[in-house]
């Protein structure tokens, strides 16, 4: 039956289920209590739960669709070892299996598509115990544009029947919508996301700029990408580099099934073929709508768009 539905179909249904096994590495890593802190550089670190979560994201997705290229944010030499039974997922999520193809996506070829693995994003926030802003993001993009994402939330409480469940999956393809939570329409007041752990002055002056009632400061591209469909946010300012094609690929994805918008602060889409370069240079500007992304485009001083884009 599988080789009939759409190979996107298919790949995302894969990654839902994947993403979910990944957050329970997550879990996992944070109740044995050795997390394994490497420093990448200032203020990037990695944890045994990065690496883990990749290599089974990495590791199930290239045994059933070999000849896409998949770019996880971590790079170890543990990449290349066998990786446990355990870990390797092969299963696919039905409800996902059964979505209707957009008919534009429907003859895309394993070769025209790049997946950007953030196996852990918030890590910050994870090694300092804020897990409800630790997401798992996988997102996919066909000729340079992300089309379908998935993010996971590996501790996000709820009660299914009157029993206490862990995690959930949000996931989005364009031109069909989006799944995994209930969307709300944004505050009645402007209210701004930003980041909690990787401020600068640049960060703080495009912050300022655009009157909200209220910035709040979470970690994670992810997390905060979901503020904007769950309606806790309006939008998601961030005038640094620091945010990598891995941060945003799943949450742009998502956000724009959802009638959203992610780009770089001058306006400009990012491209998420191979070759592009990780760092997202002119930083994020994220809305849940056409309307308010312009209002925070016109916000942002000329002078500011400059110093990012000339850096
Ligand atoms: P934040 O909003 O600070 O949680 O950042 C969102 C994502 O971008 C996370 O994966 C961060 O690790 C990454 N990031 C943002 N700024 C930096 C930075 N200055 N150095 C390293 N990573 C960063
Ligand atoms: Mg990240
Ligand atoms: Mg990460």
């Amino acid at each position: 039956m599988s080789t009939t539905v759409p190979l996107i179909v298919r790949l995302l249904a894969s990654s839902v289920s994947v993403a979910g096994r990944a957050g329970k590495i997550v879990r996992d890593v944070m109740s044995k209590g050795e997390l394994g802190i490497v420093e990448k550089g200032k203020d990037d670190y990695q944890t045994e739960a990065d690496r883990s979560a990749q290599r089974c994201i990495i590791a199930s997705l290239s045994a059933q669709y070999p000849k896409v290229n998949i770019i996880g944010e971590e790079d170890s030499p543990e990449d290349e070892g066998e990786v446990s039974s355990e870990w390797l997922v092969v299963d696919a999520d039905k409800e996902i299996l059964s979505i209707e193809c957009p008919s534009f996506l429907q003859n895309v070829k394993e070769e025209d598509i790049v997946i950007w693995v953030d196996p852990l994003d918030g890590t910050s926030e994870y090694t300092q115990g804020f897990l409800e802003h630790v997401t798992v993001l996988i997102g996919i993009s066909v000729n340079e544009k992300p089309v379908a994402g998935v993010i996971h939330q590996p501790y996000f409480k709820t009660l299914v029947d009157g029993e206490k469940k862990i995690g959930r999956t949000i996931w989005g393809l364009q031109e069909v919508g989006v799944g995994g939570y209930t969307p709300a329409p944004p505050p009645d007041s402007l209210v701004i996301t930003t980041t909690r752990s990787h401020s600068n002055p640049i960060v703080e002056k495009a912050l300022q700029v655009m009157n909200a009632t209220q910035i709040l400061r979470v970690g994670g591209a992810g997390y905060k990408v979901l503020q904007l469909l769950e309606g806790v946010a309006s939008i998601y300012v961030f005038a640094s580099p620091g945010c990598k094609k891995w941060d945003t690929c799943a949450p742009e994805a998502v956000l724009n099934a959802a009638g959203g918008k992610l780009t770089d602060i001058l306006g400009n889409y990012y491209k998420y073929g191979a070759s592009e370069t990780r760092p997202n240079k002119t930083g994020v500007l994220a809305a849940v709508n056409n309307d308010l992304h312009t209002y925070a485009l016109n916000k942002i001083p000329q002078e500011l768009k400059e110093k990012l884009a000339n850096k």
